[in-house]
C-alpha cells in the first residue's frame, strides 16, 4: 500500500488550547529568530472546534499572557463575572453562599465565561496568520518512532474502510506525517497519548490520573427571564450525589438569554451502575434548576471526561522527539474547576522549550526535559503545587477532604506530604443496588438519545467500531456477575447496550467522544481508537 508522506519540522496533535497556544508562541519565537520552521496542527474534528466543550469560566492569565491585548483583538468573551454564589442543595432546599462566605475557589470575579468553541476557533485564526497550517479532518491513529526508537510523527487514520476493516472503492490509506518534534495535545484520554504513556512509562512513579465526567448543555430561557442571568456563576455541591460522591454542578449566564448548564462528578464513587447522565438530569428537577428552566429549551449537550487527578498524576511530559500538552497530560486545577489557563501555560513552556531545541538542532530526550523547568516558571506551576493533595483528598470521604482542603487553603497548600490515590475503576463495589433512572419528562429531564440528538452526532456506520472491546467473553463471563455491566449506565450517549441472553451491542455512531469508557471499565478492556471521521459538532459548547 503506497502511503502519502508529509515532512514538517513541528507536529502538533490536537488543536485545542495547548496545541495551539504552542503553535502561536513557537511561530513567533523562530519568526524573532529569523528561523523558518514547518509547523502543522491536526486535529480530528472536521472542523476546528467542533469537539472543544467545556464550562466555561476562564482565568484570562493564560491568553493575556500569549496576548496582552486579547480583547482588542476580538477574543470571543462571552460575558464578564458579575456575580458569583455557590448553593449547597438538598433534596428541596438550598443554601446560599456568596460575598464573605463564599470558599475562594468559587470567586470568580475577573475571570471571563467563555465557549471553548469559540476560543480555539480563534486562535486557531491567529495561528494561521503567523503561518501556521492547521488542518481539521486529520486524526491521528498511530505513532511513528524512528530506527532509533524516537517518536517520528504520526500515521493519520485510513480513510474508507468497511466494518469489516476491508477497504472500500473509496479507500484512501491514511498519511505518514513526520516531524523532528511531535507534540501530543489530543485533549482529555488522548488515544495516542494513552499509548506513549504506556510505551514509554512516563506514569512510573506517579500517582494514577482521577477522572470526573462533565454533562453540559446550553439552554435558551424563556422570555421572562431575559437580561437576569448574564455574567451569573453559580456552582452547586450535595444534592443529588451522595456524601461519598466527589462533584457538583454549575449554572453559568450567556448572553442572548442563554444558560450553559453543567455537572461534573468524579469517577472515583466506587458505584458501577452510576450513570453520569442520568445524574445530571435529576439535578435539573431541583427548584432552584426548575425556576430557571421551565418555559425554556434545551439547545445543545454534549459531554467529557475532565482530569482531576493534578500535580502528582502528571507524567513526564518529555522524551525522544515529543512533549505532551494540556488536558492530553492533565494539567488542570479541580479545586479551581479550571484548566484552559493551565493548558496555554503547558503550551507556552513546550514551546519556550521547541524552540530551543530546534535552534540547538536537537529535539532528543535530554533536550525537552527542559520543558519541566520551563514550566515551573510560570504561574500555573504554583498554582497545581498548592492544590497538589487537594482532589484525592477526597478519596478518603467528603467531609475529610473538605476539611484538609480547607487547612491546605488556609496555610497557602504548605500542609506536607503527598496524598496517594487510588484509581477510579479500581473502586468499584460489588453487589451495590442499581439506582433508580430518574423520570424523563423531555421538558427538563431528557432521555439518552434526546440527549445525543443535541450534540448533533454522526459518523459513517459502515467503517470499523472505533470502540474496541479486546475481550468481549470477559463481559459476559464476568463483568454481568460482577459488576453488572457498567458500560450501560456510564456511557452518557447510550453507545453501549447490554441485552441478556445476546450480550452487548455497540452503537458506534452516537459516541461523543467523551472517553468515558476508556477510563471506566472495570477491567480497563476497552480502547477508543480514532474513527475516520465525525463526532459531535459543539458549536457554541
Ligand atoms: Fe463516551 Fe465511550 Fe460512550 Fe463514546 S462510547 S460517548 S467515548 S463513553
Amino acid at each position: 500500500m503506497e502511503r502519502e508522506t508529509l515532512e514538517v519540522d513541528v507536529l502538533v496533535v490536537g488543536a485545542g488550547p495547548a496545541g495551539l497556544a504552542f503553535a502561536i508562541d513557537l511561530a513567533r519565537r523562530l519568526q524573532d529568530a529569523g528561523e523558518e520552521k514547518s509547523i502543522l496542527v491536526l486535529d480530528k474534528a472536521e472542523e476546528i472546534g467542533h469537539h472543544s466543550l467545556s464550562g466555561a469560566v476562564m482565568d484570562p492569565r493564560g491568553v493575556l499572557a500569549l496576548f496582552p491585548d486579547a480583547r482588542e483583538r476580538g477574543f470571543p468573551v462571552q460575558a464578564e463575572v458579575r456575580e458569583d454564589a455557590l448553593f449547597l442543595l438538598r433534596e428541596n432546599g438550598r443554601r446560599r453562599l456568596a460575598g464573605a462566605l463564599l470558599p475562594p475557589p468559587f470567586r470568580n470575579h475577573g475571570n471571563w465565561i467563555v465557549s471553548l468553541n469559540e476560543v480555539v476557533k480563534w486562535l486557531a485564526g491567529q495561528a494561521e496568520a503567523l503561518g501556521v497550517e492547521v488542518y481539521p479532518g486529520f486524526a491521528g491513529a498511530e505513532i511513528l518512532r524512528g530506527e532509533d526508537g524516537r517518536v517520528a510523527g504520526v500515521r493519520t487514520v485510513d480513510q474508507g474502510r468497511g466494518r469489516d476493516g476491508e477497504p472500500k472503492a473509496n479507500f484512501q490509506p491514511g498519511m505518514d506525517v513526520r516531524a523532528d518534534l511531535t507534540v501530543f495535545a489530543e485533549g482529555t484520554r488522548g488515544s495516542l497519548t494513552k499509548r506513549l504513556i504506556a510505551e514509554e512509562g512516563l506514569a512510573e512513579g506517579r500517582n494514577p490520573q482521577l477522572w470526573g465526567v462533565g454533562i453540559k448543555e446550553l439552554w435558551q430561557l424563556p422570555e421572562a427571564a431575559a437580561g437576569r442571568m448574564e455574567g451569573v456563576v453559580w456552582h452547586t455541591a450535595g444534592w443529588p450525589l451522595a456524601r461519598s460522591e466527589y462533584g457538583g454542578g454549575w449554572i453559568y449566564g450567556l448572553p442572548d438569554n442563554r444558560l450553559s448548564l453543567g455537572f461534573v462528578v468524579g469517577m472515583d464513587h466506587g458505584d458501577p451502575g452510576f450513570d453520569y447522565h442520568a445524574t445530571m438530569q435529576r439535578w435539573k428537577t431541583h427548584p432552584l434548576l426548575r425556576e430557571l428552566l421551565v418555559g425554556g429549551k434545551l439547545l445543545r449537550y454534549g459531554a467529557k471526561t475532565v482530569p482531576e487527578g493534578g500535580w502528582f498524576s502528571l507524567p513526564r511530559c518529555h522524551g525522544a522527539g515529543f512533549l505532551i500538552l494540556g488536558d492530553a497530560a492533565g494539567f488542570m486545577n479541580a479545586q479551581r474547576l479550571k484548566g484552559i489557563h493551565l493548558a496555554i501555560e503547558s503550551g507556552l513552556a513546550g514551546a519556550e522549550t521547541a524552540a530551543a531545541a530546534l535552534a540547538a538542532g536537537d529535539t532528543g530526550a535530554d533536550r525537552l526535559a527542559g520543558f519541566d523547568e520551563a514550566f515551573r516558571r510560570r504561574p500555573g506551576h504554583a498554582e497545581l503545587w498548592r492544590s497538589r493533595n487537594f482532589r484525592q483528598g477526597f478519596q478518603r470521604g467528603f467531609l475529610r477532604g473538605a476539611v484538609r482542603a480547607g487547612l491546605d487553603q488556609l496555610l497557602g497548600g504548605r500542609l506536607p506530604g503527598r496524598l496517594p490515590a487510588e484509581s477510579d475503576h479500581a473502586r468499584y463495589r460489588r453487589g451495590l443496588p442499581p439506582r433508580p433512572k430518574p423520570a424523563f419528562d423531555n421538558e427538563l429531564a431528557f432521555d439518552k438519545l434526546t440527549s445525543v440528538f443535541h450534540s448533533d452526532t454522526t459518523h459513517e456506520e459502515d467503517q470499523p467500531c472505533h470502540l474496541v472491546v479486546r475481550d468481549p467473553d470477559l463481559c459476559r463471563e464476568r463483568c454481568t456477575a460482577e459488576y453488572g455491566n457498567p458500560c450501560q449506565h456510564f456511557c452518557p450517549a447510550g453507545v453501549y447496550e447490554w441485552h441478556d441472553g445476546e450480550g452487548l451491542s455497540i452503537n458506534a455512531s452516537n459516541c461523543v467522544h467523551c472517553k468515558t469508557c476508556d477510563i471506566a471499565d472495570p477491567y480497563q478492556i476497552i480502547d477508543w481508537v480514532v474513527p475516520e471521521g465525525g463526532g459531535p459538532v459543539y458549536t457554541g459548547m
